[in-house]
């Protein structure tokens, strides 16, 4: 099985990251992909941008780099536990493509399991969001059974997160009940490295072996066709790419 885009990765921008937008397509190129999305963090973190680096980001990078489709993005982060974003629905207009995920900010930590239930809901309703971002994580952890039809009823991506796999057990375990619901309601999946490093730009082999080992559909994993994402981008915003 082969993914041909990564759409989940991190810059310099994000005060946690090592690498230039540059050097992350470079490995790209370098890993065979044909496209590969840029996704730093949202406004309002210390380790984020400011805001006028998202107004720039569609605008001042070429959309082609070592014949690498760039996608350009945003991980924003949740804020409440309606599954509200850090940034105005105006800002997410602008981006290709927007990962929504829960992270130890905004006094998201310290919920019940209802509560991350609600925001995930709320993630799946905003219309700007194209993927569902790495909700294994166990401090935030949903109830699959509630918020997975939902993501499929609003058609959303559900992220299979490379990096977020091996931190724990119960991230491993979180995991494969993730998957195993996806299974159950056929939810589409995309494997993305969340690369904090170029280096790691392209490598999913914990997501795609655990997809793999349990009898995942591949048809159901989004990003191994860089047709599929070009067509949910430009379904949305026109035509973006040659
Ligand atoms: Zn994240
Ligand atoms: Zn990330």
């Amino acid at each position: 099985m082969r993914i041909e885009v990564d759409t989940h990765t991190h810059t310099v921008a994000s005060a946690h990251a090592y690498s230039t937008v540059l050097e992350m397509a470079k490995s790209a190129s370098d890993a065979g992909l044909k496209a590969l999305a840029i996704t730093d963090h949202s406004t309002g973190g210390s380790d984020a941008p400011h805001i006028w680096y998202f107004h720039n980001l569609t605008k001042a990078i070429p959309r082609k780099l070592f014949d690498v489709n760039m996608i350009f993005g945003v991980e924003c982060d949740v804020i409440d536990y309606n599954g509200n974003l850090a940034l105005a629905s105006s800002e997410l207009e602008r981006l290709d493509w927007v990962v929504a995920s829960i992270h130890g900010n905004y006094n998201m930590a310290g919920g019940t399991i209802d509560d991350y239930t609600n925001a995930y809901i709320g993630m799946a309703q905003n219309p700007y969001v194209d993927v569902i971002g790495h909700p294994i994580y166990p401090a935030y952890k949903p109830d699959y059974e509630k918020v997975v039809p939902v993501f499929k009823e609003y058609g959303k991506f559900v992220e299979i997160n490379e990096s977020a796999i091996p931190r724990s057990v119960k991230t491993i375990n979180n995991a494969l009940e993730l998957i195993g619901v996806c299974k159950k309601y056929r939810v589409p999946v995309i494997v993305n490295s969340d690369a904090h490093f170029c280096m790691s730009v392209g490598k999913f082999d914990n997501a795609l072996k655990m997809l793999k080992d349990n009898n995942y559909p591949e048809e159901l994993i989004v990003n191994t066709k860089w047709e599929n994402i070009k067509a949910h981008i430009e379904s949305k915003k026109g035509k973006v790419f040659e």
